[in-house]
């Protein structure tokens, strides 16, 4: 099997009750797999019996709620009571996992860390202009090479295989280029035609995964409503090293999210011919709007953009935009299909 990994992705090491902003307490609910719920509901004694009262079910999910806007399990030095009680394994695998996220095309395996993470966005831009890529083989547990690539045909195996060479050289092109991040997408052909609309009315309907975006979200809109967006995001932009955080920010999305275009068009490549992806240049392109939008809004506040701003953003970027399908799908739209979202007069809530 083949995996592929940014290059600092061993560099990240959870700094637990040293975090600045845990995920514990991000305003996301916490997914139970069946293992975990095994585990907990034989789990005997006092701490079993807050495990279980605390296990809620969501058609067919299982979930942790959050306690004010925090995992019931988070102690007061900022770690999990599972871990102190039962140990790591008995984490749920969500909360094992996090950061990293995994995404399976066959027998290629694409691992990454988001930037949701604190520690992982100063890693992230702390480090080099440049996107490493590390590409390795890995064996199964008895040593035989195993793939998974038997589901596939050789037109599908291509179409990865485009695609992934594909991510990386946009990727390479970006960094080689001058100019703003948006003149850089412009001239790789990446930014297309848009709609402004799709981009405040996606903002508008979200639902905010914790009080920072509840007090943000109402500036960002205004500012997008404002005609005063571009002298604001060019303020933005003329910040020292903004450029450089906004092009890595494009590289981490385009590794993030390009090849998503494998599983969009594996059933369909034999009548088209032709991968479509166009919601992936959308999504990209918007993300480093929203980005953008929010960096323009800070600077406005603080009257500087510093480096641990730039982590800040991102950290609630991706907490509020990457892990919300709905919002990832509203986001990759053509604008030709985008009346599937609400205008500003409709007040009913996509997500
Ligand atoms: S946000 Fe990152 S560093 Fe902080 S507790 Fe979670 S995994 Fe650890």
């Amino acid at each position: 099997m083949t995996i592929c990994t940014p290059d600092y992705y061993n560099a990240f090491h959870c700094i637990a009750g040293d975090c600045p902003a845990t995920c514990c307490a991000a305003g996301w609910e916490i997914d139970l797999d069946e293992d975990s719920m095994e585990r907990y509901q034989s789990t005997e004694g006092e701490f079993g019996e807050k495990l279980c009262r605390f296990i809620r079910k969501d058609e067919d999910f299982f979930f942790f709620p959050m306690e004010h806007g925090a995992c019931p399990f988070l102690t007061g030095k900022k770690l999990c009571s599972i871990y102190e009680n039962l140990g790591e394994d008995a984490m749920p695998v969500t909360c094992q996992e996090f950061p990293r996220y995994f995404s399976d095309c066959g027998a290629y395996e694409q691992r990454d860390l988001s930037l949701a993470c604190p520690e992982v966005a100063r890693i992230f831009y702390e480090g080099p202009l440049s996107f490493g890529i590390r590409t390795f083989e890995v064996e199964d547990e008895d040593g035989e090479m195993f793939s998974e690539d038997d589901d596939y045909d050789s037109e599908q195996l291509l179409l990865r295989w485009q695609l992934i060479r594909q991510r990386d050289q946009l990727i390479r092109d970006l960094e080689r280029r001058q100019g703003d991040v948006f003149a850089r997408l412009d001239a790789m052909g990446l930014l297309l035609p848009d709609d402004e609309t799709i981009l405040s009315s996606t903002i508008a309907a979200m639902e905010p995964v914790n009080a920072d975006w509840t007090k943000l979200s109402p500036k960002l809109l205004s500012l997008l409503e404002s005609g005063k967006k571009e002298e604001a995001v060019q303020a933005f932009f003329r910040e020292p090293s903004v450029n450089r955080w906004m092009v890595k920010s494009a590289s981490y999305l385009i590794f993030r999210y390009w090849l998503d275009a494998f599983q969009d068009n594996v059933d369909t490549i034999h009548e088209t011919g032709n991968a479509d992806t166009e919601p992936q240049m959308r999504l990209i392109a918007r993300s480093l709007e929203i980005l953008s939008l929010m960096g323009a809004v800070r600077l406005r506040e603080k009257g500087s953009f510093s480096l641990q701003d730039m982590i800040d953003t991102a950290v609630l970027f991706s907490r509020q935009i990457e892990f919300d399908d709905e919002i990832i799908a509203a986001l990759s739209t053509s604008p030709l299909l985008s009346d599937t979202i609400p205008d500003d007069e409709n007040d009913d809530s996509l997500f």
